[in-house]
């Protein structure tokens, strides 16, 4: 009955709309919204499927945002984008635009469209202050969408302009850095993990400065080289051997590599995030679809699916290639029995050190964990900012590998190799490892108080030296994002990505944060 009344009231404001002569293939409804304290209502004359809700949610600046449904009257379901694809009875059947015309897929994103509208109306204060933040940025943001592909260099497209975040840095010295704004932050992110020691650090500097005054790039290589291989090859458990590429990505895809030549074979089993090139990105935009037979994907800690793709094509695998920590890290005795499942099947067994290395140990998380790869790679924190990236490991790998092209004229950037040296003896001389581990448990222990004195489902997830807040459970997924967008706006930069610490980092950087996590938690709540 209520349909067939529904259906009604459709019909008559679609046939008033056509006696004035009007597009019956629109119809307008009225959104209210209302602010009660920190709270917001919203009326909508609709029933609408939860992720429409959840989208709502996310456009409200109130944390607490309440919906009352089919408020004035209703204009039937109103389903997700998805849902149309997937087409059922929501979209095809339930009352819409009653039998006369149905609703498009994009009614949802519509309706999210004018809740935001309507929210921008109610005064918010917090909201308010984090605009004034950031009027450069956004302005450089819009310049940067139709200048630059997706707008930035990297993946570092800023996340939430209208929570006040910056787009934009003018400047950066040891663990903080300036927007374009003058907003200053303490810097927990450190460029996705190459400032080690902190930005632009004396050391560092003065090598490159004096290294620039003899030339940064030669036609033959250069005397240095030789330092930097034995130092790491001292310093990596796994090391035999080295070669230099740029960019992790870089030295992934020279590993991945020398793997098929070692092996003779072709397919690779990835575990993680290597980086941007076809074979470590099978099956996205832009990438052929041939990489997708050659490249085939487990997941962390899966000794099943290991297992279950090396006896799934036999004699086919050239190598395993698996980030050394993700979440919590590896379980007891998993990378033990890569190992062995790597040598019973012939693999090359190559470990992904550009997160971890310089952080984890100054031989990387393979001599912390006691991992026993073939190969390693390492770039990240290796220069305090240069591009270089290394492949490590073993000789009976490597030696033979003259017959795999693994050259490039950058790959021989002397500027890279007096950085990545500066940056290890400073790390060497100051205890640069043990530093970030002392931080970094101090960090995770504040913020674990923070957030069980407030009650919320917040918490650290991973190692003193990478580790990230996460939500405890789905339901706290919200307050993760809106705690960490006004911990920025309270001039921390950290975000969803692990952390990652320096030496410039002080007990007094890290105590300042804490006090501005429960800041930003009590404005996350508003
Ligand atoms: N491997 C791992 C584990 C990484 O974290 C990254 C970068 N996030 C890469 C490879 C790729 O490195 P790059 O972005 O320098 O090419």
């Amino acid at each position: 009955l209520a349909r067939v009344h529904m259906e009604v009231d459709w019909s008559r404001a679609a046939l008033a709309v056509k006696r004035h002569g009007g597009d019956v293939s629109q119809r307008s409804v009225e959104l209210q919204a209302m602010r009660l304290g920190d709270a917001a209502l919203i009326a909508v004359p609709a029933e609408i499927f939860v992720g429409v809700g959840s989208a709502i949610r996310d456009v409200s600046p109130f944390y607490h945002t309440l919906m009352i449904t089919n408020a004035n009257g209703t204009v039937g379901y109103i389903p997700t984008a998805e849902a149309f694809e997937q087409g059922r009875y929501e979209t095809d059947r339930a009352a819409k635009h009653y039998g006369v015309y149905r609703f498009r897929s994009d009614v949802g994103d519509a309706l999210v469209a004018g809740a935001r509208t309507v929210f921008d109306k109610l005064s918010h204060e917090m909201r308010d202050r984090h605009r004034r933040r950031n009027p450069v940025s956004r302005r450089m943001r819009d310049q940067a969408l139709d200048l630059v592909v997706g707008g930035c260099q990297a993946h570092k497209a800023p996340r939430n302009l209208e929570a006040g975040m910056p787009a934009f840095v003018a400047r950066a010295h040891g663990a903080r850095f300036w927007d374009v704004d003058d907003n200053e932050y303490i810097d927990l992110l450190m460029s996705y993990g190459p400032i080690v020691l902190g930005h632009n650090h004396s050391a560092v500097d003065a090598a490159v400065t004096q290294q620039m005054k003899k030339g940064t790039i030669y036609d033959l290589e250069y005397p240095e080289m030789l330092q930097l291989s034995r130092t790491l090859i001292d310093l990596i458990p796994c090391a035999e051997m080295t070669a230099f590429f740029l960019g992790g990505s870089g030295a992934t895809s020279g590993a991945i590599a020398m793997a098929r030549s070692h092996t003779g074979r072709e397919k690779i089993i990835r575990c993680g995030y290597h980086g941007w090139h076809p074979w470590a990105q099978p099956g996205r935009q832009g990438t052929p679809n041939c990489y997708r037979d050659l490249t085939l994907e487990v997941s962390y800690n899966d000794l099943d699916q290991l297992e279950a793709q090396l006896t799934g094509h036999p004699g086919e695998i050239a190598g395993i290639i698996i980030e050394a920590v993700r979440e919590n890290g590896p379980g007891d005795g998993y990378f033990a029995d890569v190992r062995r499942l790597a040598d019973e099947h012939g693999a090359v067994f190559i470990l992904d050190e550009v997160k971890t290395g310089f952080r984890f140990a100054l031989g990387g998380a393979q001599s912390y964990f006691g991992i026993e790869p073939d190969l390693a790679t390492f770039g990240k924190a290796m220069c305090n900012g240069y591009p270089g990236s290394v492949v490590v490991g073993r000789r009976a790998v490597m030696a033979g590998r003259t017959d795999t092209f693994l050259a490039a004229t950058f790959h021989a950037d002397a500027i890279s190799i007096v950085a990545a040296l500066a940056t290890i003896k400073a790390l060497q001389e100051q205890d640069g490892i043990a530093h970030q581990w002392r931080l970094g448990q101090r960090l995770i222990d504040g913020l674990t108080q923070v957030f069980a004195a407030a009650g919320v489902g917040l918490e650290v997830a991973g190692f003193p030296v990478l580790a990230s807040v996460v939500p405890s459970t789905e339901d706290w997924a919200r307050l993760r994002v809106r705690f960490l967008e006004c911990l920025i706006a309270r001039g921390v930069y950290m975000t969803t990505h692990p952390w990652f610490l320096s030496l410039a980092h002080t007990n007094a950087d890290i105590d300042l944060v804490l006090e501005r996590a429960e800041l930003a938690l009590k404005d996350a709540l508003r």
